[in-house]
């Protein structure tokens, strides 16, 4: 299809949902804009998508939950939160997305990933549906105690909305096993019931193997299939720079180093971590996983490794992306990676870029990657691999089963695999060759569309 006529099918799509672009929204709209675009050749050549209003339908939740949550901290003080479940679309299966407690959480950035979330999860090709949720609440600082009365609180709203075949849950950003082992201790509380509700459960009660490596594992899995297919030489000895120093960026690096790349960065909100020998992941899992502190420990260690704090980025550049690298894994936070990272990425011969994180790079940023033909993993298909895995932990609660760690990493590979193979096939058939972007948006739309039509209104 010419460039121009899916613009114009695209701009007329998009005005429809112009009312209420308030500033909350921007991400979601910036989401939702980026799928219109990649699926303006489907909905041009099969009028049946406009005939059931499937567009209309797919950008508006099914219901969006919002609370108020009180707690108590450890001075006795009332503190109060907001609370949020967004059910985005069930038309595949039971609501699945994860919980994020970070202060930036909102309606709009809950949406957006919960939109995500949607064509994500149909990539995978199991039967889950799409949903997001979370809090504003702040867990840095908090002690333990407080974590725990906090998801306490927090579950004794959200019960009322989830179960093992309505909606699942599982962590994000700000939400580990720790907090999945609170929230589900309180939903055993108020429902007598020990059932699969959560996922990214401790494996002693239910959780699977692998669940915390699956994302940052799939990712790695994914860009290897992704730079086969496209002729490009493998990770194995290569520069690989990572953002982010949470499960998905920790999990991306330790398969980084398995199979002999050398990952040398590292990031969290405070700093940037560049070890040109590559990184010592012991060290990093200590720092972040146990103790939960700063970056900024790692050269007390490794004196001769680099940290740069914050307060000394240059503006608007993150100097994680303007180290030489062959392979980057943004895996830290939306919108991370602007257009100025990007062409830094690109002078330096990157060769491919993989979205660990949700939605990390800026549009800006994703065309200058597309245009320059670097071989780009947008995060709906690359960090699949952590629902894919918590899909697997839900039939294993349902069979009351525990599979080996080496059976669901083969099972994750071989999802990964296949999703990558599936979405250069889609770009393809649609004559976008070698768009990644373009061929998850349509290959996840379709699967969700075709299932909404054949249920009717
Ligand atoms: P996490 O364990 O909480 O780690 C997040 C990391 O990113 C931390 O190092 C954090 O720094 C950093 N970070 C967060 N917000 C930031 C900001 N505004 N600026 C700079 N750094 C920031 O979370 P995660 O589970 O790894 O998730 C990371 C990304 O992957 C998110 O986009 C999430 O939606 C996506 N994702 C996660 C999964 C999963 O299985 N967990 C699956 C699919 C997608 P601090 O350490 O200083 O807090």
């Amino acid at each position: 299809m010419k460039v121009g006529l899916k613009l114009s099918i695209a701009e007329t799509e998009i005005k429809k949902f112009e009312k209420g672009n308030c500033a909350e929204e921007k991400v979601f709209y910036q989401a939702m804009e980026e799928v219109i675009y990649s699926i303006a050749p489907l909905l041009e050549s099969d009028n049946i998508y406009a005939k059931y209003s499937i567009l209309e339908r797919l950008v508006v939740p099914d219901r969006i939950i919002k609370f108020k949550v009180n707690w108590l901290d450890d001075s006795n003080n009332i503190r109060v939160n907001t609370g949020y479940r967004v059910q985005f679309n069930n038309a595949l299966g039971p609501y699945k997305g994860g919980l994020r407690f970070h202060p930036t959480v909102n309606e709009g950035v809950l949406k957006f990933l919960g939109f995500e979330q949607i064509l994500k999860n149909a990539l995978t090709g199991l039967p889950i549906g799409g949903a997001k949720g979370g809090s504003d609440f702040n867990p840095k600082g908090k002690s333990d105690f407080e974590i725990m009365k906090f998801c306490s609180a927090f579950m004794g709203e959200l019960y009322k909305y989830i179960g093992p075949r309505i909606d699942v849950p599982a962590g994000d950003i700000g939400v580990g096993s720790r907090e999945i082992g609170y929230l589900f201790g309180e939903y055993k509380k108020l429902t007598s019931k020990y059932e699969g509700v959560l996922t990214g459960k401790p494996f002693m009660f239910g959780g699977s193997l692998m669940r915390p490596e699956a994302t940052g594992y799939g990712a790695v899995y994914f860009t290897q299939t992704m730079l086969e297919i496209e002729n490009q030489e493998p990770l194995e000895g290569k520069i690989c720079t990572v953002s982010g120093a949470g499960n998905v960026a920790l999990h991306a690096i330790e398969k980084l180093l398995q199979i002999g790349a050398i990952p040398v960065t590292c990031t969290d909100s405070r700093g940037t971590i560049y070890d040109s020998r590559g990184v010592d992941l012991d060290l990093l899992k200590e720092i972040k996983l146990e103790k939960r502190l700063s970056l900024a420990e790692y050269v007390k260690v490794h004196s001769e490794a680099k940290y740069i704090p914050v307060s000394e980025y240059p503006e608007d550049v993150h100097p994680v992306w303007d180290i030489e690298c062959y392979a980057a894994f943004p895996c830290a936070t939306q919108n991370e990676l602007c257009e100025v990272d990007a062409q830094n990425l690109i002078q330096n011969g990157c060769v491919s870029v993989t979205e660990g994180a949700n939605m990390p790079s800026t549009p800006e940023a994703t065309a200058l990657f597309l245009s320059h033909n670097i071989c780009f993993a947008p995060a709906k298909a690359a960090n699949a691999g952590g629902v894919a895995v918590s899909e697997f932990e839900m039939s294993q609660n349902a069979s009351m089963s525990k599979w080996s760690f080496e059976r669901v990493d083969e099972k994750l590979k071989i999802t990964m695999q296949q999703i990558c193979k599936r979405v250069a096939l889609t770009a393809k058939d649609y004559g976008v060759a070698g768009n990644y972007v373009d061929g998850a948006n349509i290959a996840g739309f379709k699967k969700v569309a075709d299932a909404m039509i054949a249920e009717g209104i």
